[in-house]
């Protein structure tokens, strides 16, 4: 079977493989990962591997803290404004390119002041805007965008121009899956269940300077520098997880080395489904524009919802599952994160390529 579930999603046999073979007992510890103290030593080097392979893959200097926190992305669209809007009294410029951002953008307007650089409702959110649309307010603290938005399947290329301004990324759904020019940003976080492991962990990468800007009347589990300071051990954390991110990053060493060969890996794939979507012009219709196009999700529909559930029946049948749109948006929907192998998506591209030869006017 191959999975192209937009999260949780899909994880690296090899890494699943692992966590398998060692459930029971951790070898020279005879104990499970399941049932170990998050302060005892076999931990601590997990976590410290964890952290360490996202700074090798991700090249993290040395001034971004690397937390492992819970409460999902979504606590993060809260927890960002209210710790670096709610004192300052300065707004943060917010780029709308679908419905991840958007929702960031309504829970940031709880805590300060949230200035709209940009919505793309006109066009229904299919691109990123160009840099000259982009109308950002100079004294924000920081300019939000959701590097890659899960379910319309809408992607930047590369980051917008801010004038200098930090950016806050939610990169939930594409984190590790392309390099990032890491300098660009104040935070860069993800949920873990698309691209780094289990659900039940966020990674936040965070810009030491933006730690001094905590407020210290936050609640401690609110509050970014008091989980820094702990070294994301204030409370008890998601061992599994993160145990499961150590797997999953080791893996993305020891197969690509590097970025770089990801995204050639991911663009790879991805053209193989925008190949077929093209080619079939007027049966298949990707949502995304192009440029905006995501190497990660792909979002598309068929001429009508009969011929949609249609698609969906038989992929399932094949083995292709899990292919339908978001629940808000209908529709057909690829997810093809890093773990997906080429195989699963040639045998995607070869069904596709079928069922349009089987039921085109
Ligand atoms: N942001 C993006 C881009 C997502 O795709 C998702 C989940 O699908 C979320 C945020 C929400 O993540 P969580 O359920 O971990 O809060």
């Amino acid at each position: 079977v191959y999975n192209f579930s937009p999260g949780p999603a899909m994880l690296p046999l090899p890494a699943l493989e692992e966590a398998q073979r060692d459930l029971l007992a951790l070898p020279g510890l005879g104990m499970s990962i399941l049932e170990i103290s998050h302060r005892s030593p076999t931990f601590n080097a997990i976590i410290e591997a964890a952290e360490a392979n996202l700074r090798q893959l991700l090249k993290i200097p040395d001034d971004y803290a690397v937390l492992f926190m819970q409460g999902g992305a979504r606590l993060q669209f809260g927890m960002i404004p209210m710790n670096f809007l709610r004192k300052t009294g300065r707004p943060a410029s917010y780029i709308v390119t679908g419905s991840w951002s958007k929702l960031a953008a309504s829970e940031a307007q709880t805590q300060g002041q949230v200035h709209i650089a940009w919505d793309g409702k006109a066009t229904n959110y299919d691109r990123v805007p160009t840099n000259e649309q982009l109308n950002i307010d100079p004294n924000s603290v920081y300019v939000y965008i959701c590097s890659n938005e899960t379910i319309a399947g809408v992607q930047f290329p590369t980051e917008p121009e801010t004038g200098g301004l930090p950016l806050v990324c939610d990169a939930s759904s594409e984190l590790l899956s392309r390099p990032v020019d890491l300098p660009r940003y104040g935070i860069l976080y993800a949920c873990a269940q698309k691209n780094l492991g289990p659900a039940g962990v966020t990674v936040v990468i965070i810009r030491k300077d933006f730690l001094d800007m905590c407020p210290d009347d936050l609640p401690s589990m609110l509050n970014y520098k008091r989980f820094a300071e702990e070294k994301s051990l204030l409370n008890t954390p998601p061992v599994f997880a993160v145990y499961m991110v150590k797997l999953v990053t080791d893996w993305l060493i020891r197969e690509f080395g590097n970025l770089e060969k990801v995204k050639q890996f991911n663009e790879e794939k991805a053209q193989l489904i925008y190949d077929v979507i093209d080619r079939c012009q007027g049966f298949y219709t990707v949502h995304a524009a192009p440029g905006s196009r995501s190497a990660m999700n792909i979002a598309f529909r068929l001429p009508n919802g009969d011929l949609e559930k249609e698609f969906l029946k038989q992929a399932e049948s094949r083995g292709l599952c899990n292919l339908q749109g978001h629940r808000s948006v209908g529709g057909c929907r690829a997810s093809i994160y890093n773990a997906m192998p080429r195989e699963g998506v040639v045998a995607l591209r070869d069904f596709m390529l079928e069922f349009y030869e089987a039921n085109r006017n």
